[in-house]
């Protein structure tokens, strides 16, 4: 994966001369609980499903990595934070009330913290509140009891909570990657092996990632 997208930030760096190429590299670090956890392979499609259609509208961001850290010894902190969060208000702008992300989060160096989360919560992303570049924690839930958890299900989870740190938000077509609430195992993935990305979604995208020609 590294090799790969450092490859494609040298070739971006012939082709867009004048753009900070390693400045739109938004750095995923991933934290699991085991080098074996089955949410690992997912969430690899997963990044290289959005640098494919990032690359595809022509902006310049893109998720590098990603860099993975078992057992983390912060991850115990994290969990807590995780389950404090998603029990306040997920999904709802956090304002000033908000408290502060711990330290054990703020001070790891990427823009996306991706949790393998041991804990049966919400699966959600969450803004760190008054950070400035937009970071974000990503939690993805561990499956216990009847519900779906294989790999299909886990990337278009991944997927999906990618797609809010990049800034889309809900839409009401439940056959499409961003839909919710949605049941999107009734749904057909397309020729990228995942549900669609709506074309009013590639436009906020380039929006908000910009075009590199511009
Ligand atoms: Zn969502």
């Amino acid at each position: 994966m590294r090799l790969v997208a450092g490859i494609t930030a040298t070739i971006a760096a012939l082709l867009l001369p004048g753009i900070d190429v390693a400045a739109a590299e938004r750095s995923v670090l991933v934290l699991a609980p085991s080098a074996d956890d089955d949410r690992l392979d997912p969430a690899r499609e997963a990044l290289a499903f959005w640098n494919a259609r990032l690359a595809e509208l022509g902006v310049a961001t893109r998720l590098g990595g990603p860099r993975v850290v078992v057992a983390s010894p912060v991850a115990r902190v994290l969990e807590n934070y995780a389950r404090g969060v998603a029990q306040r208000a997920v999904r709802l702008p956090g304002g000033e009330a908000e408290p502060d992300a711990p330290p054990e989060l703020t001070r790891l160096a990427a823009d996306v913290v991706l949790l393998l989360s041991r804990q049966d919560i919400l699966s959600y992303t969450w803004p760190l509140p008054r950070v400035d570049p937009p970071r974000h924690l990503v939690v993805i839930r561990r499956v216990r009891g009847p519900d779906r958890n294989d790999a299909m299900v886990t990337r278009h989870v991944v997927a999906h909570e990618l797609g809010h740190a990049l800034g889309l938000l809900h839409n009401e077509l439940a056959d499409t990657l961003m839909c919710g609430p949605c049941q999107p195992l009734a749904a057909e993935s397309d020729e990228t092996g995942f549900l669609p990305l709506t074309d009013a979604e590639r436009a906020r995208l380039v929006a908000l990632h910009g075009d590199p020609n511009e």
